[in-house]
């Protein structure tokens, strides 16, 4: 199977899942993750129509932002989709060359801010570069040790704070659901971050705090991004299904 037919297919599942929920398919983005993968391979894809791609290790997203525009890719919208160490948090902006065409080439959107830390240490980073960072706050719904990300309660505690960092505008939710073979298993913990984002709208509402956005839930992958999008994921982060199996992590 081709690049182009697999993004083909993936694409008709999420407009199938879309209409079983009743939603129209343009509310749902599909981010290609292409993290593992050389730049050859997201050009393909980027010829194939695909315009968001997601990485999860920011040397790797920095490099490939700046190949890409070297190769003329420029209509590239890169996601930060992984966890951010502390002390990457400037690789998670991208190459400084780009970021004064956000959406150019540029990252558009921080997925995972998952503790203060990382939300102050990049609202700094991105004053600094005149300008401000679209992020989503990552959820741990599943409460598994090994997930990163804010407890639900954690997250309500911490955005008085959250909301006065100057360069951030919070967009919306993400979550990392455990790998299971049914992926009706992680059906509630997607309803759960629904409805997080639902009491966030009312107990922070964008017409209060400037920095509060509140619209994205960028949840699913290859396993269970259509049952996602059935619970109302608006992005879904999708690697396997579009470029296979990846040789290592
Ligand atoms: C790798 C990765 C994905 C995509 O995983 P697939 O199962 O290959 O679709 C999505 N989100 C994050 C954060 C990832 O690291």
């Amino acid at each position: 199977m081709t690049i182009a037919e697999n993004l083909r297919q993936v694409r008709i599942r999420m407009a199938g899942a879309a209409q079983r929920a009743q939603r129209s398919p343009d509310e749902i983005t599909l981010v290609a993750v292409s993290k593992t993968k050389p730049l050859a391979l997201i050009a393909e894809t980027a010829a194939a129509g695909q315009i968001d791609f997601g990485e999860n290790r920011v040397e790797e997203l920095w490099e490939k932002a700046e190949a890409a525009a070297a190769a003329g890719l420029d209509r590239i919208r890169w996601h930060a989709i992984g966890t951010i160490q502390s002390r990457k948090a400037k690789l998670a902006l991208g190459p400084p060359a780009l970021q004064s065409h956000p959406g150019k080439g540029a990252v558009c959107m921080v997925h995972a801010v998952d503790r203060p830390k990382i939300a102050q240490r990049l609202s700094r980073l991105a004053a600094d570069n005149h300008r401000q960072l679209d992020v989503l706050l990552e959820v741990n719904v599943s409460g598994e040790t090994s997930k990163h990300g804010f407890s639900p309660a954690g997250l309500i505690d911490d955005l008085p704070a959250l909301l006065k960092l100057p360069a951030l505008r919070y967009c919306g939710l993400m979550t990392m659901a455990p790998y299971v073979d049914d992926p009706e298993e992680v059906r509630p913990l997607f309803r759960q971050l629904r409805t997080l984002l639902q009491e966030l709208r009312h107990t922070f509402p964008p017409a209060q705090f400037q920095q509060a956005a509140w619209r994205h839930l960028s949840m699913g992958m290859t396993g269970d991004f259509e049952v996602a999008i059935e619970e109302g994921a608006t992005i879904v982060r999708v690697g396997t299904a579009i470029f296979g199996h990846r040789e290592y992590e």
